[in-house]
């Protein structure tokens, strides 16, 4: 959807195509070393809670460069506390989310309980974050690499625009996050780095046109920031081992080094526990609140087994949103009582849609465990925290200034932001509707919703809109469409063609973040791994367990790579 003649592709990481029977071979070992690997889901076919099918995976690792994945990296702490922050503003929170909660039924129903919770006090002062900041590289990044400079992607010119990725990339490293104390002298120096960077890339541009090569080199955007049920904990490192495990088998361990460590599951499962202490007793249990039915299994069993694995005295309970209203009630002290047993931590994995309400009782189930003494990921601060129009209003000058004291801080955030804009009914509102209607295959139109599928993209904006009233497109936000370069590989599928055929591609990088404290302090913050996602290039959304999307991880490339394609 957003890719197009001109959409740069990166190189690959070993060179394609492989020859037929060593495709076939290795693909059928690697499907069964990702069911064997817990790299898998429930099929939405044929479902059965006995069986599982392998997640849909790429093969082999799709590239991304290193120094914006270490940017990405670095930042990701910063992130977890502007969005602490935020989801401590009673009053921000109230006013940019006014006008949605007017014409948002599920977006007020959360309000509502915060609203309560408000008035009658937090019974638990402390939340817990497991944020995932999701993004996606820009191809056509305006800060450094114009668009109308590139050419047509050729299938050999990788070698060039991996040089191009790396150098540039490295311009921006030395403007990295992780050295946010910068000086005006490190500013110059950027500048210079900038410059040189430019006019390097503009003086081989001839020579990449003779050769029908490209150069990619991409800044990244955020997509979305999730705060609730933040997903991959589990898969993202398990993608990492399949891949690991391809590479290998195809004679490739040497590259290994190149995929980035990724603790995700024991770094969020932490997080859990480092709550549990923080709550201090016992005997208290670590609550999952699930959908009806759990598709996508491995990813939350997995942090169930973690926890039982590494800390054997912690137990782990499954309830729907029904099975809490059923069970639940609050002890004298507040605490969320199941039967008899106490609840110390709540991890939500659902609850992020409305469809997870299907009636009333589901809302009470949410109140009470809100107003209870446990520990919630998220609270529901935190939650409307994570809103679409809350990040849009983020990206708004000056708005990162209310939340980040540290200006190079909020240079660095504020350069995540791709245009994001109001569709409120105001003036700034309905210029941004105008907009839309003239040049709608410059935008997605996002509502206020998690989980896929909500979107609308390009030419289906103005249809979209003329529907609503000027008042009903408070519920919704606009964005610049991101277009990611692309990527040449295999994607292998359940009941899929063997051997798979290679495709153009596109990837979504998530950073996990962990972060709890309450109003007046952060007792941890820390980044705790990845996980990438990876579509057809011709696919606007890409949710795995949806059939588009397939497991992938990160294969970081330099400028100083020589051995690429070998
Ligand atoms: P959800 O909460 O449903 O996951 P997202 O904002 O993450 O909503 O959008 C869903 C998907 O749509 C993303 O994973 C991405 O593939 C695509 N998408 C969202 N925003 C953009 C954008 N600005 N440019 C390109 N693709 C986007
Ligand atoms: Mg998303």
């Amino acid at each position: 959807m957003s890719s197009d003649a001109n959409t740069p592709v990166l190189r690959n990481c070993i060179r394609l195509p492989l020859a037929e029977d060593e495709l076939l071979e290795v693909t059928a070992k690697a499907k069964d070393y990702a069911i064997m690997h817990g790299a898998a889901m429930r099929s939405k076919t044929a479902f059965s809670p006995d069986s599982l099918n392998f997640a849909p995976f790429v093969l082999v690792p799709s590239s991304f460069p290193r120094k914006e994945f270490e940017k990405a990296v670095a930042l990701q702490p910063i992130i977890n506390r502007l969005m602490h922050n935020v989801a401590h503003d009673e009053e921000f929170i109230t006013t940019t989310l006014a006008e949605t909660i007017k014409v948002d039924e599920f977006t007020a129903n959360l309000f509502n309980i915060y609203r309560k919770v408000l008035a009658h006090g937090f019974t638990q002062k402390t939340s817990l974050g497991m944020l995932r900041s999701d993004l996606m590289l820009e191809s056509g990044c305006p800060e450094l690499s114009p668009r109308a400079l590139r050419t047509a992607a050729g299938e050999d010119g990788g070698q060039d625009a991996g040089a191009a990725v790396g150098q540039i990339a490295g311009a921006v490293g030395a403007a990295g996050v992780g050295t946010a104390a910068g000086t005006g002298s490190k500013e110059k120096e950027e500048q210079k780095e900038h410059r040189e960077v430019q006019l390097s890339r503009a003086t081989k541009e001839p020579e990449r046109r003779a050769t029908g090569a490209h150069s990619a080199y991409c800044c990244w955007k955020q997509v979305e920031i999730n705060t609730i049920a933040s997903g991959f904990g589990h898969l993202g490192p398990a993608s990492k081992t399949i891949q690991r495990f391809v590479l290998s088998e195809l004679g490739h361990a040497d590259k290994l080094h190149n995929m980035p460590d990724n603790n995700a599951l024991a770094g969020l499962c932490d997080g859990m526990v480092k709550a549990w202490d923080i709550y201090a007793k016992p005997q208290a249990v670590i609550l999952f609140i699930i959908e009806d039915v759990s598709y996508n299994i491995c990813d939350q069993r997995f942090h169930e087994f973690y926890i039982r694995e590494t800390y054997p005295h912690i137990k782990v309970l499954r309830r729907t949103l029904t099975e809490v209203h059923r069970e639940g009630k609050l002890g004298q002290s507040k605490e969320l009582l199941l039967g008899s047993q106490e609840v110390a931590v709540i991890y939500f994995r659902a609850g992020y849609e409305p469809g997870h309400y299907h009636s009333q009782a589901e809302w009470d189930a949410r109140y009470l465990m809100e107003t209870s003494l446990a520990i919630k990921c998220p609270s529901i601060h935190y939650h409307l925290a994570g809103t679409k129009k809350v990040q849009q209003a983020l990206a708004q000058p000056a708005v990162l200034e209310r939340f980040i004291n540290d200006p190079e801080e909020i240079k660095a955030v504020g350069k995540i932001f791709t245009g994001l804009y109001s569709l409120d009914d105001n003036e700034a509102g309905n210029a941004s509707y105008e907009m839309a209607l003239r040049t709608p295959e410059r935008f997605v139109l996002k509502p206020q919703r998690e989980g896929g599928g909500n979107n609308v993209y390009g030419v289906d904006i103005p249809d979209a809109l003329k529907r609503m009233s000027r008042v009903e497109r408070s519920a919704w936000i606009l964005m610049d469409l991101i277009h990611p370069p692309l990527t040449k590989g295999y994607m292998v599928r359940p009941g899929g063609d063997m051997p798979p055929q290679i495709v153009d591609m596109v990837s979504e990088l998530g950073i996990f973040g962990v972060v709890i404290g309450d109003a007046e302090h952060i007792v941890h913050n820390y980044q705790a791994g990845h996980m990438l996602r990876t579509k057809l290039s011709t696919a606007n959304e890409g949710g795995v367990a949806a059939g588009l999307g397939a497991l992938d991880s990160p294969y970081l490339i330099d400028s100083d790579d020589e051995d690429e394609q070998k």
